[in-house]
């Protein structure tokens, strides 16, 4: 049976990248009829925080990618946050020191330093120097009275080290390139490494599916797993992903567009825009002169309090801007994999069906945007209504949207007329009409549509034919527009599209009929005489 596992480090949202990782764990294993197992890296005391860990929970939930083992569903490998899971580490550590494979170091970081510097003049790969008599347990006392760092370094067997991934093939490590590195901190507390080999194979996991900057951890790990007498999983680093702008998709970029923006449109209160952002006005400050970064959250508050549109990183954002997860997941499980043949949209049935380790590739995937927003109108078009009414209650629950109000049959019909829209937050914006108790008029669609000259005498005899209307739903309402299209020899855009402005305040909308049908007869006559009021 296969058994993959996700192992996320819990230090904030879960990155996209994160999210491929995770899907390709969870595609092989329901591929393989295995278990997809979900565990918890947290042996970082400073870094990592139980918040981070529910909100890595709570994307994968969103993007339907459930875990058999781990936190919340539990499991018979438990636990699975490895801060819990101590007394087993600690008995494998004590095994590795009992057999010499393993010993303690008590060096300070300044002397640290010097040898690394010294390994830099000599122009070799800086290692650590093994003693040639290893620490006993007294040297171990004396060096903590003396307020010593006391760590456990791994002792590296000495020989090249071939890794055998999937994507790579055979990767040789040479002997000299990887020295004795730390496996138990001075806080106690194992680090990635160790504590990641002794799980994968107390929890069975047969295939490690990773990122490729892992790639040069894997040989410390096999040396690991062979010192403990453990068995070798399959190994397959992914090839990266990268971003339009070239580099790593990184939440920096984020921060960088939302800086721009503020710079650029001058005048902002830059109080105000610090308490929306839930940061003092010194960290704003910081933040603007790039002094420092601000977390996700406040990024995302503050640039939608301006409406600016920042590139999504995080899988939070893409469920803030609008995408549906069934889109996100199968433009994701394209990054660095491909189902051998010319498909492109394909639902989750399908993925898990197609989906193939050996059919990752070695080449970088460009996190391509366009992409992603064709393959989220298409995942919009061909997705259950109920379920896409699900998608549009939550988006807009997440950005605390006043159309959360109205309820599901309202709703359901929003989406059946927005048909064709690129992203739930499309259909946000051509409902928003109907949510607010004056409109706005762009600016654009004042020049545009309302300051031509006739406007305002069409636009008075179309509030006439609407008022004389007794039936107000679709189908009434076009005829009367089509009728008084007629009448006046002119084209339906004469009429819709300053009809349009008047009760919307844009030149988008759903289709005017039904437009008007929502939002009501009187609240419609009411909009008209206000433009007209606007207009003269
Ligand atoms: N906790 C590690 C990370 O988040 C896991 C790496 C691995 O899959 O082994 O990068």
């Amino acid at each position: 049976m296969i058994v993959t596992r996700f192992a996320p480090s819990p230090t904030g949202y879960l990155h996209i990248g994160g999210a491929r990782t995770a899907l390709f764990c969870f595609l092989a294993a329901r591929k393989g009829s295995g278990k997809f197992i979900l565990r918890m890296e947290d042996t970082d005391q400073k870094r990592n925080t139980p918040t981070a860990a529910q909100q890595v929970m709570k994307d994968l939930a969103w993007l339907g990618i459930m875990w058999d083992e781990g936190p919340e569903v539990g499991g018979e490998n438990g636990p699975y946050y490895q801060s819990e899971r101590l007394d087993i580490y600690n008995k494998y550590m004590q095994q590795l020191l009992d057999s010499g494979r393993a010993y303690y170091c008590f060096d300070t970081p300044e002397e640290l330093q010097i040898q690394r510097e010294k390994a830099q003049q000599d122009k070799r790969t800086y290692t650590y120097d093994r003693p040639e008599v290893l620490p006993d347990v007294a040297a171990v006392e004396r060096a903590e009275k003396e307020g010593r760092p006391v760590v456990v370094r791994f002792a590296m067997p000495g020989n090249d080290i071939v890794v055998q991934d999937v994507v790579r093939g055979g990767v040789r490590f040479g002997a000299a390139e990887i020295g004795d590195f730390i496996i138990q901190k001075s806080d106690g507390f194992p680090t990635y490494h160790f504590a990641c080999v002794v799980d994968d194979e107390l929890m069975g996991v047969t295939h490690i599916l990773r990122g490729q900057e892992h790639l040069m951890n894997t040989p410390g790990h096999i040396a690991l797993q062979e010192a403990l007498g453990f068995r070798r999983p399959v190994y397959a680093h992914m090839s990266v992903t990268i971003s339009e702008g070239g580099g790593k998709l990184s939440k920096r970029e984020r921060g960088k567009v939302l800086r721009q923006a503020i710079k650029e449109a001058e005048g902002l209160d830059h109080a105000e825009l610090a308490q929306v952002g839930g940061v003092s006005v010194e960290e704003f400050a910081g933040f603007l002169n790039k002094k420092n970064e601000l977390d996700g959250p406040n990024i995302t508050a503050i640039a939608e309090h301006i409406h600016v549109h920042l590139p999504e990183i995080n899988v939070v954002d893409f469920l803030h801007s609008g995408y549906i997860p069934e889109a996100l997941v199968n433009f994701v499980s394209l990054l660095g994999w491909n189902p051998g043949d010319n498909r492109e949209i394909m639902p989750i049935e399908e993925l898990i069906e197609a989906f193939d380790i050996n059919r990752l590739n070695k080449t970088n995937s460009l996190f391509d945007r366009k992409k992603l927003i064709s393959f989220n109108t298409e995942h919009m078009r061909i997705i259950a209504p109920e379920k896409l009414l699900e998608h549009f209650k939550r988006y807009l629950e997440v950005v605390e949207s006043p159309i959360g109000k109205a309820d599901d049959k309202t709703l359901a019909h929003l989406l059946k007329i927005c048909e064709g829209a690129r992203t739930l937050e499309d259909v946000a914006t051509k409902s928003m009409f109907l949510f607010v108790d004056k409109v706005e008029f762009d600016e654009k669609a004042v020049k545009k549509v309302l300051q031509k000259d006739g406007v305002a005498e069409l636009m008075k005899l179309t509030q006439s034919a609407l008022a004389a209307l007794e039936t107000w739903d679709a189908h009434s309402l076009h005829g009367a527009i089509e009728k008084l299209c007629e009448e006046h020899q002119v084209g339906m855009g004469k009429v819709a599209q300053p009809l349009r402005v008047a009760i919307t305040g844009t030149m988008v909308s759903p289709p005017i009929d039904e437009s008007l049908m929502l939002l009501g007869k009187e609240r419609t006559l009411k909009r008209i005489d206000d433009t007209l009021e606007f207009i003269s």
